[in-house]
């Protein structure tokens, strides 16, 4: 293994597992040549399903296969259908809008505050009709969104309220972790999240074992577990694997110093970039609590020409969202006619993601801050 130059900083770590080589191979072997043969929803995904439900104190916790998949076995669990209307995120990932859409329900999409860049609960009070069912919030690149004020709403409206906690592990909300605010929250294990691995899943966890129960049966086809072939719900398939559970459990107790190191990383970049707030480039709100350090994500007018900047410095950044999710070919015709979503559609032009993972080396950090900071010195005279 070579190490990496100091002024090539790629994106996504190209060496995430590394360290775990050996023992993904010994768990693959272990489980592929066990006397059980037990590939899926085994032992070791009840493991970490208890594990991970006692790390944030939920009732319950249901292991499935991706983010995306515990969103909609959340939705189907809470009785989501047509002539439903679900409240989303006008800005993020495209799950958000999907999943509600693939329950048979109509996405209406509330705007964002535009410095957290999660969604605005005063955009969504007025978008709540007698349709409304779900109120969706979720959590963006570093920031949980405005919890207290959501739960509030939800109680005070009777409705549901998820948490699009997918990215969000190891946040915590006066003293609550992510995934707890909500009915229901999720985390997703895709390679590139903060408890990722190599290959898909997710997992839903709730204080609410009536919903976990009817999660746990939706996501292997309406069964109860007790009866094979006696399908109470139509469910799907979105089962867990045993070689992915026993690797997270393995990778379980380094999960709090590979967090640690990522808030490291990200309290470096915010020393340096922070004081380029006056300079047109915008650093992640300050504080810690609601924060995770998932994504070092800033802000400029100028996010094209800072990107390119950074590629002529060996730094690969990351736009996630350009468009809003009204402005998606594939969500416009569900979108409010004439709507507008100015914080969004501001957002999906100004962001730009840093490289954040915790093998990044001090000095990759100090070249990337070095990199944008040369930027800001340059165009200068145009802002
Ligand atoms: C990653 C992500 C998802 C989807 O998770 P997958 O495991 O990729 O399906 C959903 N919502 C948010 C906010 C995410 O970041």
């Amino acid at each position: 293994m070579t190490a990496p130059s100091i002024t090539t900083v790629p994106f996504f770590s190209p060496e995430l597992f590394e360290h775990d080589r050996e023992a993904l191979l010994e768990i693959v072997h272990a489980i592929g040549t066990g006397s059980e043969q037990k590939f899926i929803l085994g032992e070791h995904t009840a493991r970490l399903e208890r594990e991970l439900a006692g790390r944030v104190g939920a009732r319950a916790a249901v292991a499935c296969s991706s983010g995306t998949s515990a969103l909609t076995l959340i939705l189907t669990a809470m009785g989501v259908g047509p002539g439903d209307e679900v409240i989303v995120p006008a800005f993020g990932c495209a799950p958000l809008a999907a999943t509600v859409i693939d329950a048979g329900a109509r996405p209406v999409f509330a705007d964002i505050d535009p410095a957290r860049l999660t969604v605005d609960p005063a955009a969504a009070e007025p978008l709540i009709t007698p349709r409304t069912k779900v109120l969706v919030a979720a959590h963006m690149f570093s920031v949980m969104a405005d919890m207290p004020a959501f739960r509030e709403l939800a109680d005070r409206r009777g409705l549901r309220l998820v948490e699009d906690s997918a990215l969000a592990q190891g946040g915590t909300l006066r003293g609550l972790p992510a995934g707890r605010w909500g009915d229901a929250g999720v985390y997703s294990f895709v390679q590139v999240k903060t408890f990722g691995m190599p290959g898909e899943g997710g997992m839903v966890v709730t204080g609410d074992t009536a919903l976990a129960a009817a999660v746990r049966m939706l996501r292997n086809h309406g069964q109860d577990g007790v009866h094979r072939f006696v399908h109470h719900r139509i469910g799907q398939n979105s089962r867990f694997d045993e070689v992915m559970a026993a690797f997270q459990l393995h990778r379980l107790p380094g999960l709090a110093d590979r967090l640690a190191r990522r808030a490291e990383i990200s309290a470096r970049y915010s020393r340096r970039l922070a004081p380029l707030a006056g300079r047109g480039l915008v650093a992640p709100p300050e504080g810690g609590d609601g924060r995770f350090p998932y994504v070092y994500t800033v802000l400029t007018e100028r996010r094209d020409a800072l990107r390119c900047h950074l590629a002529e410095h060996g730094v690969a950044a990351h736009v996630y969202y350009p468009r809003p999710l009204p402005a998606q070919p594939a969500f416009a015709p569900y979108a409010r006619p004439g709507g507008s979503w100015p914080n969004a559609a501001d957002a999906a032009r100004r962001n730009i993601s840093l490289p954040l993972y915790p093998n990044l080396t001090d000095a990759q950090v100090e070249h990337v801050a070095d990199a944008v900071c040369a930027f800001t010195d340059t165009h200068r005279d145009q802002e």
